[in-house]
């Protein structure tokens, strides 16, 4: 069955409605991803997962939402919205798609920086949504064991397994610095505008020399099976 957003005309929608009242609807962000990844990675990873859960769990897929909160990669290529824009965006797509007769919405978001503004959408819905639909927030990489990075060995896989056709290894570089803080040290540091080129120099966290396609697929597949297992106990 056909529930991508994209292909449905208004009477297929209704038709399928009859057979599923779920949704996903993916959100990434367009920011700097090394000199060999694209800017729409975070985009391409989120839409990809939501398209393989949906399919499996026979929910609809909604178009992905290309703009985050990224003004952490500046002065690097990034096209920003505000918080208070995505939220807006989030939340009016949400009441508008519960309206349609949506009742449970999923959200799979692949951008970290979107996380602050993703945990309110539920709270900012609440009044306007009807009592039987709710909202749920997904971020991919915490349905992995490896621990995630930013242009490193986990998105250069995933990117590998996905587009590779968009990858451009040769150019594929580490970090250009020493990266020696506590992890909570640099998840303050990374709330600031700029700072991510200040700490990595060249805009990359983690080493995409180690990536490979083989493990992009592996690590999909364990982020697919537990983002599914877990969407299916929401209830
Ligand atoms: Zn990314």
């Amino acid at each position: 069955m056909d529930l991508s957003i994209y292909d449905l005309c208004d009477g297929d929608f209704r038709d399928r409605l009859a057979q599923t009242q779920s949704a996903i609807i993916p959100v990434g962000s367009l920011e700097q991803h090394g000199q060999h990844l694209p800017v729409s990675t975070d985009c391409l990873i989120a839409e990809h997962i939501s398209i393989k859960v949906g399919q499996r769990l026979e929910y609809f897929v909604f178009p992905v939402v290309p703009y985050g909160v990224s003004f952490e990669h500046s002065p690097m290529f990034n096209v920003s919205v505000r918080d208070s824009t995505l939220s807006n965006i989030l939340c009016d797509i949400c009441i508008s798609i519960a309206r349609l007769g949506i009742k449970k919405i999923v959200i799979i978001n692949g951008h970290h920086g979107n996380m602050g503004v993703l945990q309110y959408v539920s709270q900012n819905t609440f009044e306007k949504m009807p009592r039987d639909s709710a909202v749920y927030v997904i971020n991919y990489w915490s349905f992995m064991n490896q621990i995630f990075d930013h242009a490193g060995e986990v998105e250069t896989s995933i990117l590998l397994a996905i587009k590779p056709g968009l990858v451009r290894m040769d150019r594929a570089k580490a970090s250009d610095k020493t990266l020696m803080k506590s992890r909570e040290a640099y998840r303050s540091m990374t709330l600031r505008p700029g700072s991510f080129p200040e700490i990595t120099g060249n805009g990359v966290w983690g080493d995409p020399k180690f990536a490979s396609a083989e493990k992009g697929k592996e690590l999909l597949s364990e982020i697919n099976e537990n983002i599914i297992r877990t969407i299916l106990e929401f209830g």
